[in-house]
């Protein structure tokens, strides 16, 4: 049974004049290219292979606009941080990143960072850029099934040390480790994508316990 059996895709959108309405909740997900995105947005909607549009040649640099329940939406940023592109296409992010920011309906940014790797470049100047907004950010340390416990928490506080020196006074920023693969960190991270879009929690059974590392 699908924790939200409503999930689909929307819209690929090439141009802010694409996005759906601004009505309702949604929350945009951003991170490197092969950061884990894809596989986050697949394992926290609990679908095999919904974000796999997102993927599909010609729509990864394209803003994929997901429908969780009525009225409630994902936004999928495309990657950054690979050599980068053609100067065009480089622009062309940065419209479509900058159509996001007049949206009343967005409610957080959901960030995916390799924990093998950390904040890299990229994912400063998305923080900058939402701290400047004032959105609250919640970063996923992703794969960290790969890292020893000791060095997931390690990164973990390195983490929310370097958040918390991005931060706008009053931007709610928050850090947690995460893997698509074993579904740890899943039920935080699920709590955290529901509260932003208002939600009823849905729990998975399987999830194993939580580690966070929240702001004040
Ligand atoms: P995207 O480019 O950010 O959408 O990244 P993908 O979701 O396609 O993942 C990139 C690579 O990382 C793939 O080889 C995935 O199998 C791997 N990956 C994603 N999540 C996890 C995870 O939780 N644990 C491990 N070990 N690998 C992961």
């Amino acid at each position: 049974m699908s924790l939200y059996p409503e999930a689909r895709f929307m819209i690929s959108a090439a141009d802010p004049v694409q996005f759906p309405d601004d009505a309702g909740s949604e929350v945009a997900i951003a991170g490197r290219s092969n950061a884990g995105k894809s596989s986050a947005i697949n394992a926290l909607l609990n679908r095999r292979s919904l974000a796999r549009t997102s993927k599909t040649p010609g729509r990864t640099r394209l803003l994929n606009f997901f429908e969780v329940a009525p009225g409630a939406r994902l936004i999928d940023l495309p990657g950054y941080g690979y050599a980068a592109g053609p100067r065009e296409e480089r622009m062309q992010w940065g419209t479509l990143i900058e159509g996001l920011a007049p949206r009343r309906s967005l409610r957080g940014l959901l960030l995916i960072v390799d924990a093998r790797r950390g904040l890299l470049e990229g994912d400063h100047q998305l923080l900058a850029w939402a701290a400047s907004l004032s959105w609250p950010v919640h970063v996923l340390l992703s794969k960290s099934d790969q890292l020893t416990r000791t060095d997931a928490q390690r990164v973990l506080k390195e983490t929310v040390r370097i958040v918390q020196d991005s931060a706008g006074t009053r931007t709610h920023l928050s850090a947690q480790l995460f893997s698509a693969h074993k579904g740890s960190g899943m039920d935080e991270a699920r709590a955290t994508l529901e509260g932003w879009l208002g939600l009823p929690p849905r729990r998975s059974t399987t999830s194993t316990p939580l580690q966070r590392g929240q702001l004040p």
